[in-house]
């Protein structure tokens, strides 16, 4: 079965959450690789996805692009940015 793109944490509601498609997902950068897979807690590659609930609101930047005439917002992370917001309470042993 294929759900789509799901975040690379174990437990993530974000995996089970699968109405919400709200959530932005990013992707390490091949040098955050490490810095994110130890933030994170688990191994990570450059294709993992983690959904931006892992993190802090000032991780992110909203440049604004402009696209066929009409402003666009993207939401974008900032390069030190690491996924530390873990929801530890929902893993299940
Ligand atoms: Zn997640």
């Amino acid at each position: 079965m294929d759900f789509g793109p799901l975040c690379a944490v174990p437990g993530c509601r974000t995996n089970t959450d699968i109405e919400d498609d709200d959530i932005s997902f990013f992707q390490p950068l091949i040098e955050n690789v490490n810095d994110w897979s130890s933030a994170a807690g688990v191994q990570l590659t450059e294709e993992s996805k983690i959904c931006e609930r892992h993190f802090k609101p000032e991780d992110f930047i909203y440049p604004r692009l402009e696209v066929d005439g009409s402003i666009q917002v993207l939401k974008c992370l900032i390069p030190s940015a690491l996924p530390t917001l873990m929801y530890e309470e929902c893993t299940e042993e």
